[in-house]
C-alpha cells in the first residue's frame, strides 16, 4: 500500500472511526494496486491522520513483540538414550568420512576398503533417520553436486566396473 498525506478533496468516511472526513481536512490516503478483470486500478482508503496512527498502534497491541529465537535451530526433543545414539552415529559418520579421505590420499587406494566404508556411510544415513534425521551437512549441496561421498561412490563404481571387465 502506498501512503500519502493530502487534503481531502471530497467528503467521505474514515477507515477507522465513525467521524466523517470533511473537504479540505488533512487526510492519510492509502492506495493499494488491484488487478481485476484484466484491469489495474487502485483500491483507496482514507483516514484522519490520528486515526491512521491509532489503527497502527492497535495492530501492534494485538500482535505483541516476540524476540526471534537466536542460534541454530533446535532438534526435536529426543529421549537422552536416543540423543546419545544420535551422537554416536554422528561420530561414526565423521570417522568414516575421515577414513575415506585418508584412503583416497594414498597413492594406491584400496577399493575394497572404500566400498566397505561407502556402505557404512549409507548404513549410518539410514540409521540416523530414527534419531532426529540426518543433519543438513549430510545433504548433498545443490550448487555443488560433487560432494565427497558422490565422488567416492563414483570412483568405487568405476573401479568395480573395471574389475568386472
Ligand atoms: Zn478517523
Amino acid at each position: 500500500m502506498k501512503i500519502t498525506f493530502s487534503y481531502a478533496r471530497g467528503a467521505g468516511k474514515c477507515s477507522f472511526c465513525p467521524t466523517p472526513i470533511t473537504v479540505g481536512e488533512p487526510v492519510v490516503v492509502g492506495r493499494t494496486p488491484v488487478s481485476a478483470g484484466g484491469k489495474n486500478f487502485y483500491s483507496k482508503r482514507r483516514w484522519h491522520p490520528q486515526c491512521y496512527l491509532d489503527q497502527g498502534l492497535r495492530y501492534l497491541e494485538l500482535h505483541p513483540f516476540t524476540p526471534e529465537a537466536k542460534g541454530r535451530p533446535r532438534l526435536p526433543t529426543l529421549p537422552i538414550g536416543d540423543k546419545l545414539r544420535r551422537l554416536s552415529i554422528l561420530r561414526r559418520h565423521a570417522t568414516t568420512l575421515q577414513r575415506i579421505r585418508a584412503e583416497l590420499r594414498k597413492p594406491k587406494p584400496n577399493f575394497d576398503t572404500l566400498a566397505r566404508l561407502g556402505e557404512r556411510v549409507e548404513l549410518l544415513r539410514t540409521e540416523i533417520s530414527t534419531y532426529g534425521g540426518a543433519p543438513k551437512s549430510w545433504q548433498p549441496k545443490p550448487e555443488s553436486p560433487n560432494t565427497l561421498i558422490e565422488v567416492v561412490t563414483d570412483d568405487i563404481s568405476c573401479q568395480l566396473e573395471m574389475s568386472e571387465v
